[in-house]
């Protein structure tokens, strides 16, 4: 069966049902990942979607899927990172070659002429100590296209705000110059746009697309790395758009000197415009987000912001993780949301605060385990070793948020395709084995 085609039908059906902040919410970047046995697993962003979705909407799900596809006895929800979902899809493309077939629930927001997104502007974008310099060189850049800042480059961690900035730029253009032609892709569209060109002798067209456009908008461009031809076309399309004074804006998870596989010219001309970062949210920052994403706060304990600031205080997407939970108590079961049910919540959900190296992770967790820390590094195999070896890979991947390939790389040079089983296994084992659970948890609470 082609899971796209059932999900999207199901999608539509199930959009109909329901309010559009609920649809939004709980069913956005939602997949169906496997099917079998008349088990359909739907994949979701997140574990607060996942527990959600559970909970309220299993039964609803299943007659809407059942109604869609027969066959269907049961469905099961799954926490998949939204860039397994991507890339799943990319490979899919890739191989099919068919641009046109259903796209995931996101890309429907998306224009498609011009990659932007709506939902993205300065209205609804807090402005704090944090971002104030990526947001002042965006209005600079806004009042003087082409002329100041050029290549605008926005660097900074993942979940603070570089998409979010960079869109609004485009949608802000596109708002006070109807006429000029804006383009936001990623490097990663860019990249496989070019190959399908390529690949269906229309280099030509591609070419010529993107050298008719005003301002160009290149998302996450740190997925250089073995896309040297790529790399050559980016940097003859920068040239030919900065002789003409376009306007060029890229984002980056780093600083330029630090993207591997970046080939020095373009790194050369990244440096030459206006570098600006993107922090994490101060505090002061962070209850502003909250304030400015809760609607409805007269249904919201005093307090309960208050809380949540001083508690998750790693990226924005964590935040807007909690302000969906609150804000569905709220706007559909109209519920009065106190500082006891937010503690319930984040008790379990909180991820980990502090920035602390991967060494140090090994340390603490070979520690707990009372096993040498070159143990975890070296080739043993036993049974003690590789336990804990195996709980680290997890803990690194699901609290850190940190690449298979890094983390065989730091942990004596192994292999990602281990990193990926010993992930899988110690998720699947937490499923059945309490005291794993209750281990994880210990070590969680050291960690944070
Ligand atoms: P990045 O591209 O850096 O990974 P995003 O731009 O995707 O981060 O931001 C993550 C989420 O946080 C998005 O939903 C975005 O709308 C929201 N967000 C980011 N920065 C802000 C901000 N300054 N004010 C309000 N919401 C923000
Ligand atoms: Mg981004």
């Amino acid at each position: 069966m082609d899971y796209n085609q059932v999900w999207g039908t199901a999608l539509s059906r199930i959009e109909l049902e329901l309010s559009r902040v609920n649809f939004n919410t709980w069913f956005k970047n939602t997949q169906i990942v496997n099917y079998k046995d008349g088990c359909v697993v739907i994949g979701v962003p997140n574990d607060f979607v996942k527990e959600w979705l559970q909970q309220k909407h299993e039964k609803f799900i299943l007659r809407i899927l059942r109604e869609v596809f027969e066959g269907v006895r049961s469905v099961d929800f799954h926490t998949v990172k939204l860039e397994t979902l991507q890339k799943k899809r990319e490979r899919a493309e890739i191989q099919n070659n068919n641009p046109n077939q259903v796209l995931p629930l996101q890309d429907l927001y998306i224009n498609k002429d011009d990659g932007l997104n709506q939902k993205y502007t300065f209205n609804n974008f807090v402005v704090g100590r944090f971002n104030d310099l990526a947001f002042a060189a965006s209005q600079a850049v806004i009042k003087n296209l082409g002329l100041v800042y050029n290549p605008l480059f926005v660097y900074g961690n993942t979940g603070l705000g570089k998409t979010h900035l960079i869109q609004a730029i485009g949608n802000t253009v596109k708002q006070n110059h109807p006429h000029k032609k804006i383009i936001y892709t990623s490097l990663e569209k860019f990249y496989l746009e070019y190959v399908s060109s390529i690949n269906s002798q229309k280099v030509n067209n591609f070419k010529e697309k993107y050298r008719k456009i005003d301002v160009l908008i290149m998302d996450d461009i740190q997925f250089v790395n073995g896309k040297e031809k790529t790399q050559d076309e980016l940097f003859y399309l920068f040239n030919d758009l900065y002789d003409d004074n376009k306007q060029i804006i890229f984002s980056s998870d780093k600083h330029p000197n630090f993207i591997v596989g970046l080939e020095d010219r373009l790194r050369s001309r990244f440096n030459h415009g206006m570098l600006v970062d993107v922090n994490i949210p101060d505090y002061e920052s962070r209850v502003a987000i909250l304030k400015t994403k809760i609607k409805n706060q007269q249904r919201v304990e005093v307090g309960v912001i208050e809380y949540v600031a001083e508690n998750i205080s790693g990226n924005i997407r964590e935040l807007e993780g909690v302000i969906n939970t609150i804000q569905a108590q709220v706007e559909l079961f109209n519920q009065y949301v106190t500082l006891e049910d937010i503690k319930k919540l984040l008790k379990n959900n909180i991820k980990i605060k502090k920035f602390i190296s991967i060494q140090d992770v090994v340390k603490i967790i070979a520690n707990y385990y009372n096993i040498p820390e070159n143990y975890i590094y070296n080739k043993i195999r036993r049974k003690e070793v590789v336990k804990p070896r195996q709980i680290i890979m997890y803990i690194l991947r699901e609290f850190f948020d940190i690449s298979y390939p890094i983390i065989g790389e730091k942990l004596g040079g192994r292999d990602h395709t281990t990193v990926i089983h010993s992930y899988e296994k110690i998720k699947r084992e937490l499923g059945l084995n309490p005291y794993l659970s209750k281990e994880i948890d210990e070590i969680r609470g050291i960690l944070k």
